[in-house]
């Protein structure tokens, strides 16, 4: 067909590229979507690529109704660093000519449009862990470096040089990308890692870090190995989080809203930053349910566990400075908030977006969280803690999601039939596992009794 081509498509082409992807994610966060020849960009753009809502977990849809369609977002255009013919587009789903209510990237627009409307943007940053393993015949999974096994592996410079191969693709993929990577490392886990790069406006944080699950799968893979976001695959090493550092901008000026170097209680926070760090603290079992959405997400949440020393992880709802053992961080300079419980399994646009709301809801209400907590809240005992007020965070999913279903918020920010598909999902998957006898049962009970 001779038709005028697009400058999107004319870039496109001289760049070699062949194919696209329509992506847009499930409940999960997880990239499904369409490949299009890239002579159809146009049609792709306007929205042509249609799928069975019903084929996808959290669509909740009947296979008899209007198909979902997704409506690529051009700004979010990426040519694929591991395979140079194939342009990814992050995509919202539409369905009958508008905007499909359960489409997690729309429920995270909706919430950033209820922020522009009181004059707010939100700046976020995710701090990704992850393992990257490989498949071993004897041992089930061991990590591509076979130096011995070290006590303590956090920063370990040999194992971090050992896994340059994958690694140095990676970050310069990400690098390529405009992502300005300040620095990576092997994290506390044998065969864990994290890659930190800059913070972006929320919807563009969380299209790359849907992004960056699959880039990260891909490049591991080329490397003989592979990478998991699983929030705790080892009892006994260190869990993946996914930390989330937030801030709110000026959307006139683009200033930090959160910054404050004379702040009376010393974190260089602002007064509206204190506002949005209690709403969040408020709602943080919901939140719990959607930034740490799995059966084994709880299993990160621990002091311990079968560990040898502290797990890093958040137990308790409470915030304090530069003190990884508080939920809720600020971490040294002030100017931010880090959310400590979200984990590497999150759907960043509805952790993001439900987070959001609660942080709007203090601003509003002009909550207050009270003294932030310097001192170790590892040591402190539940007595302790109980009188100082605090709580412990959900122990599990089925806490989680009974939270989240009982709090008003859920609804109010999902709309009705994500609010409802979460719950009903979350509590099958909370069922399926509580109906599941382990072998560590068996071990402990079978020859016992
Ligand atoms: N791995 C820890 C977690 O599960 C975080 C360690 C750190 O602060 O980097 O959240
Ligand atoms: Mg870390
Ligand atoms: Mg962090």
């Amino acid at each position: 067909v001779n038709k005028p081509r697009s400058e999107l498509e004319d870039q496109l082409v001289s760049k070699g590229v062949k194919y696209l992807l329509a992506s847009y994610v499930d409940m999960h966060g997880v990239s499904k979507g369409k490949a299009v020849p890239v002579s159809h960009l146009d049609r792709m753009l306007g929205g042509s690529e249609l799928c069975t809502g019903a084929a996808l977990d959290g669509v909740p849809q009947d296979v008899s109704e209007e198909e979902v369609a997704a409506h690529p977002d051009a700004a979010s255009c990426t040519v694929l660093p591991w395979k140079d013919d194939i342009a990814w587009f992050a995509s919202d789903l539409w369905c009958r000519g508008k905007p499909f209510e359960a489409c997690s990237r729309n429920i995270l627009k909706r919430t950033l449009a209820k922020a522009d409307a009181m004059g707010y943007g939100l700046n976020l940053g995710m701090e990704a862990e992850f393992f990257v393993l490989k498949d071993d015949p004897a041992l089930g999974f061991k990590p591509l470096s076979d130096r011995k096994h070290l006590e303590k592996p956090a920063y370990d410079v040999t194992r971090t040089l050992d896994n340059m191969g994958w690694i140095g693709e990676l970050v310069d993929a990400m690098n390529g990308l405009g992502w300005d990577v300040y620095s990576f490392d092997h994290e506390d886990g044998i065969g864990q890692f994290e890659i930190d790069f800059r913070y972006f406006d929320a919807l563009s944080m969380a299209d790359k870090f849907v992004f960056f699950r699959l880039m990260a799968h891909e490049i591991a893979r080329k490397h003989g190995g592979f990478a998991t976001f699983m929030p705790k695959p080892y009892a006994d090493r260190a869990g993946s989080g996914a930390h989330f550092n937030m801030s709110l901008s000026d959307k006139k000026t683009g200033k930090n809203l959160f910054a404050d170097p004379a702040d009376p209680r010393g974190c260089g926070l602002s007064k509206l930053g204190y506002q949005f760090l209690a709403g969040v603290m408020k709602h943080l079992p919901a939140i719990c349910a959607v930034v740490a959405p799995t059966v084994n997400s709880y299993k990160r949440l621990v002091l311990k566990g079968s560990m040898s020393g502290f797990t890093w992880a958040p137990v308790w709802a409470c915030y304090g400075n530069n003190n990884r053992t508080n939920t809720l961080r600020i971490p040294q300079g002030g100017g931010r908030i880090e959310l400590r419980a979200a984990d590497s399994a999150c759907n960043p646009y509805l952790g993001a977006a439900l987070v959001l709301a609660a942080g709007l809801e203090g601003i509003t209400n002009e909550l207050d969280p009270g003294d932030p907590h310097t001192e170790n809240m590892y040591l402190k005992s539940e007595a302790e803690l109980k009188a100082m007020g605090v709580y412990h965070l959900p122990r599990t999913l089925d806490e989680a999601v009974s939270a989240f279903d009982a709090d008003p918020l859920s609804e109010e920010t999902f709309g009705q039939a994500m609010k409802k598909t979460w719950v009903d999902y979350k509590r099958d998957e909370w069922l399926s596992y509580l109906n599941h006898v382990s072998d560590w049962e068996r071990a402990r009970y079978l020859k016992f009794y």
